[in-house]
């Protein structure tokens, strides 16, 4: 696309840096606010305080104001969810973000929804079903994965799409090969072991697109790469993608899991009113023998509250820096844990441009793979897509972080993935009506090896009146259901500390070999 078409395109720059990465303080500060800059603006988060405390400020923390059952830490969905399984307690709920929802979150244009992160969720899954308590129905996908390669789009890639990669006959064979061999591993059997080491061990005799197809594949759902993603959770996909090639598992909606925190926050801020608190940074968790003081900043002023008990659902870097007395070990484990810098970028259209499958692969651009926006409500009668929204994931590498910290940096990423869209297909070689992107420093925990055995089990454990939700206690890979169920543990911990009982060790080893989907309330 010439430079001249591309000054006529509307480019949004949107969202976070999140708090907490290693950044020039002068250059976050810039970008706080509303900016408008020619045909752009920037509606950033203000991460200031979080690097304040980054940075080692102590706050000179004023005496308590109030006094709560529990204070949650975070309003993603980890934090709204305990909310919701903690509506019959005095609860505090407070959230540096002016909106609701972290990493599921939605936005539109024009009364189209977007996704700016989480996109879906697995049926059977204790995310399915705690949608349908909060009276949501998920909407089936029914599409399996295809890909964009070398100009030709494949549909379902690892089914029949096998025998019409375009590649040479030895590069499909090995592929056919790969597929076989990682089919007949026992994860199950050999999970210590496979949780241990790199999954790019398992790709060494095989063609070298195999490789690049996971190297596309694994940033975009677990933040890592083939050689720093767990061998088991590539193996353990790899087994899903076959066993949801006959029935699709997935479900989401319209602009994806943002539909959860949306409605979380429609139930919830009838019942909490004023306990529900946005733009709300906690910078300090001091614990003490009776109670717990949460130090948060609001409308530029610094308050403390008391609680018996505290849920922290924000993610651990940040965790460990706020939460004082941390033990030695569980703060290390925190620090071990690996974060990629994400961007969301949604290219809009007002009219049809792609619709041939929800979620497309594009190994060698970018992004990694685009999901059509509105693809559960096509088809339903009396609809008509106004904008056919394409949201382009475009994770990053953890030492590219540093373009995000300016609104040129992440301009020139949203006007690289529209030159590798409009590339990929002679129709996808159009204009969209503005490009969106959702900036995110920190957002998804990184599957490394070790991660799921070694340092998760470490950085859960209570710490006698502070619990820890997020989805990146739980793994062995980000995904709401694991925020849900890291919810779901934390509220059970924090309850039996009230009624008088002793924080204990959490002794639920790892599962090992398969991710527990299954509903299990009782756990
Ligand atoms: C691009 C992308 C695509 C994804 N796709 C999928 C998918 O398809 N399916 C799936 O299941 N999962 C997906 N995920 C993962 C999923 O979004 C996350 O696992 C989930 O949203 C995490 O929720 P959480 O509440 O644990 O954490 P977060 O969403 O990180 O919430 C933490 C909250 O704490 C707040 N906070 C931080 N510091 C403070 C502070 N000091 N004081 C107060 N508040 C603070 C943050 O602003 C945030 O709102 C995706 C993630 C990304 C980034």
């Amino acid at each position: 696309m010439s430079a001249n078409r591309r000054d006529f395109i509307k480019f949004v720059v949107v969202g976070a840096v999140t708090a907490g990465c290693p950044v020039d303080l002068s250059l976050v500060a810039a970008q706080g606010g509303e900016t408008h800059l020619g045909g752009a603006s920037v509606d950033g988060e203000d991460n200031q305080v979080c690097h304040q405390v980054r940075d080692g400020k102590v706050f000179s923390r004023p005496p308590a104001s109030g006094k709560h059952d529990v204070v949650i830490v975070g309003g993603g969905v980890s934090g709204l969810t305990a909310a919701y399984r903690l509506q019959h307690r005095d609860v505090l709920l407070l959230e540096k973000e002016p909106h609701w929802g972290g990493n599921a979150y939605a936005m539109e244009y024009d009364g189209s929804t977007y996704a700016t992160g989480s996109a879906f969720l697995e049926v059977n899954s204790e995310a399915f079903h705690f949608a349908k308590e909060i009276g949501l129905d998920p909407l089936p996908v029914y599409s399996p994965d295809g890909s964009i390669i070398n100009g030709e789009f494949v549909p379902d890639t690892w089914g029949d799409g096998l025998n019409k990669l375009p590649y040479p006959p030895i590069a499909r064979d090995s592929f056919k090969k790969f597929k076989k061999e990682m089919l007949s591993i026992d994860v199950e059997k050999r999970g210590t072991e496979l949780y241990n080491v790199p999954f790019s061990s398992f790709m060494k005799l095989y063609a070298p697109e195999i490789k690049q197809w996971w190297d596309t594949f694994g940033p975009s759902n677990w933040g890592a790469t083939s050689a720093d993603t767990a061998a088991a959770l590539g193996i353990y996909t790899m087994q899903e993608i076959e066993a949801s090639s006959t029935a699709d598992n997935r479900y989401t909606w319209p602009g994806g899991l943002g539909a959860i925190t949306k409605k979380l926050a429609e139930i919830l801020q009838p019942h909490y009113g004023e306990r529900m608190v946005t733009s709300a940074t906690t910078v300090a968790v001091v614990p003490g023998k009776e109670d717990v003081q949460v130090s948060y900043m609001a409308g530029g002023d610094l308050k403390t509250v008391s609680a018996k008990a505290v849920i922290m659902a924000t993610p651990k870097f940040i965790t460990r820096r706020i939460v004082e007395g941390l033990p030695e070990k569980q703060n290390r484990a925190m620090q071990q844990i690996r974060y990629a810098p994400y961007c969301v970028v949604n290219l809009i259209f007002n009219k049809p441009v792609y619709n041939k499958g929800y979620d497309t692969w594009c190994p060698g651009n970018t992004f990694t793979d685009f999901i059509v926006a509105d693809w559960v409500i096509r088809k339903k009668s009396g609809y008509q897509q106004k904008y056919n929204i394409l949201s382009c994931y475009t994770p990053m590498k953890e030492e590219e972080r540093g373009l995000l910290l300016t609104e040129a940096g992440a301009r020139q990423i949203a006007a690289n993935v529209l030159r590798d869209f409009q590339k990929l297909l002679p129709e996808t070689n159009v204009d969209p009506v503005e490009v969106h992107i959702y900036r995110r420093g920190h957002p998804m925990y990184m599957s490394t090896p070790r991660l799921y055995t070694q340092v998760q089990p470490l950085v859960r454990q209570p710490m006698d009146r502070v619990f820890f939700a997020n989805t990146d206690s739980e793994g062995p890979e980000s995904t709401t259901n694991e925020a849900i169920v890291a919810a779901r543990r934390a509220v059970r911990q924090a309850e039996a500390r009230l009624a008088g009982a002793v924080a204990k060790a959490d002794s639920r080893a790892a599962t090992i070999g398969s991710r527990e989907y299954g509903y299990n309330a009782s756990v």
